[in-house]
């Protein structure tokens, strides 16, 4: 069995990088990306029953099929649905039918278990049978261990029309690009290089987070391949170099550089990498204004853009699942720092309250996937985020006018599970990004809440960054009970407890930084 993975997997590179000199040859310009995207959405339904035929209903077996079956609905019920209530509409009806899946079990973490049915799955049962299997990559594992998802040539090519348009409008194709990512098997970083590469348009530096030698072998060896084909197709890729997440100064360091010759840089990486590497070009005087961080991979909030806009940058998010690829490009004008136009010719998205493990109610994000290109293939999958949808007409002209519905405010449900803080949901990011740097001062990457357990009792260390400065411990213990009491019955219950035991204390340390780069608001120990 093993072996024949492995060979499936040979196969499969070999299949991608034979895949990859005329993918990178094929060049795209804004006029013909606007016009695939036009004629993308113009047959988005066509699109989702063709690959509801063919993935699921010409297929045997498969946990789609089982569920569909279960919730008694053939594909002709799904061709009704379609034509009397479109395509939201019919994912409406499918999803109180039964027909979704939550996150958990989407990644093989539990079964799928509906009234009557128990189905264990993995997460490779979702795979898209219908997808060239061609490039592993691995998520970024901030919610567990990191899952294996294939991504294609398809994908990319589809996904550079999006990026085309998004780098034209800010008239950022000739500037200097550089990327902190994680290096190959990391997902996000290599795919943007290649479709960077596509565009006609240079990489020039790229730092990993992550140590290229760290990687297995076989990645090593597939990332080596790839650079050497991207090298012969004219399109030469930086080999990642090692930048660990407590050393943005580099970062600014390079940023600097740049500007300093009047050519402000394009900058990929997360929102925390972009305000920490803010912060560090201001703690040493060095000058990274004009710079554009395009980031993707955490909640980008206020806290976060006003600490980077501080610094005289700008930046945009992009929203992405590294199961689905891009489901949002960002805005130019955004209704909240997070502001995205929902690719709808690709995912579509349809919302349903989902109760949190805090007892609130949310509205939570469910996608399904549209085109054959997607590694998995989801219907009414949650994303574990929610949001606000909304169609507006926000004439920033990045997408084409049919693509005016809008997703922002984006944060996730389901990483607050942690018991005794579920409660403070999306209060947390308010406590940790705005009322402790405001009283205290520092970043909103300088504060994180660390759950642990000391002698078999919980304890919650309160995380402050030493480049904070002087704070006084008791103070900022006290700001935090303040702020939770401040927020209602439960979290003034939950003040009470953490007072009486001493359950929380402030600990001076650098906030702990995931594998990907990411500074996530809570952390467990446990
Ligand atoms: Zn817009």
């Amino acid at each position: 069995m093993m072996i024949r993975t492995r060979l499936g997997e040979a196969a499969a590179a070999a299949r991608f990088l034979s895949g990859l000199r005329p993918f990178l040859g094929r060049r795209v310009d804004p006029d013909t990306a606007r016009e695939r995207l036009r004629a993308s959405m113009a047959r988005r339904e066509q699109a989702f029953a063709l690959l509801l035929r063919r993935g699921v209903f010409e297929r045997e077996h498969g946990p789609w099929r089982a569920l569909f079956a279960w919730a008694g609905i053939d594909f002709d019920d799904v061709r009704k649905l379609l034509a009397a209530h479109g395509l939201e509409g019919t994912l409406e009806r499918l999803h109180d039918a039964g027909v979704f899946l939550s996150l958990e079990e989407f990644k093989g973490l539990r079964p799928i278990e509906r009234p009557g049915f128990s189905l264990p799955v993995s997460a490779e049962d979702f795979d898209n049978p219908l997808s060239a299997r061609q490039y592993e990559a691995r998520t970024g594992g901030s919610s567990g261990a990191s899952r294996r998802v294939m991504a294609g040539l398809d994908l990319l090519e589809h996904e550079c029309a999006y990026h085309a348009l998004f780098y034209a409008a800010h008239g950022a194709a000739d500037r200097p690009l550089g990327l902190w990512l994680p290096a190959p098997p990391g997902a996000v970083g290599i795919k943007n290089a290649l479709m960077r590469s596509k565009l006609g348009q240079r990489v020039d530096a790229w730092f990993s987070q992550s140590r290229v030698d760290d990687a297995p072998f076989r990645h090593r060896l597939f990332a080596d391949a790839t650079f050497r084909v991207a090298g012969l197709a004219g399109a030469a890729l930086p080999r990642p170099s090692y930048v660990p997440a407590s050393e943005a100064g580099r970062i600014a360091a390079w940023l600097a550089e740049w500007c300093a010759r009047g050519r402000a840089p394009v900058f990929l990486s997360t929102p925390s990498a972009a305000v920490r590497t803010c912060a560090a070009a201001e703690a040493s005087g060095l000058d990274v204004a004009g710079t554009l961080f395009v980031l993707v991979g955490e909640p980008f909030t206020a806290g976060k853009k006003r600490a980077i806009e501080a610094a005289g940058c700008e930046a945009a998010t992009h929203y992405a699942m590294v199961e689905a690829g891009m489901i949002g490009l960002a805005c130019r004008n955004g209704a909240a720092p997070d502001d995205v136009h929902l690719v709808r010719d690709k995912i579509a998205t349809i919302q349903k309250p989902r109760t949190a493990p805090g007892g609130q109610s949310l509205p939570a994000l469910l996608h399904t996937t549209l085109l054959t290109s997607t590694p998995k293939l989801m219907f009414n999958v949650e994303s574990g985020d929610y949001g606000v949808v909304e169609e507006r007409d926000c004439g920033c002209g990045v997408l084409p006018a049919e693509f005016g519905r809008h997703l922002h405010t984006i944060r996730s449900y389901e990483k607050l599970t942690s018991e005794g803080m579920h409660f403070m949901g999306p209060d947390l990011l308010t406590l940790l990004e705005q009322t402790l740097p405001g009283r205290f001062g520092g970043y909103p990457t300088d504060y994180q809440l660390v759950e642990a357990e000391r002698e078999g009792l919980p304890v919650v260390r309160l995380l402050v960054s030493p480049s904070v400065g002087d704070v006084d411990d008791r103070e900022v213990v006290e700001t935090t009970l303040s702020f939770l009491r401040s927020r209602g019955i439960g979290p003034t219950l939950m003040a009470e407890v953490w007072e009486n035991g001493s359950t929380l204390e402030v600990v001076r340390a650098q906030p702990h930084v995931t594998g990907a780069g990411k500074i996530q608001p809570l952390q467990r120990e446990v």
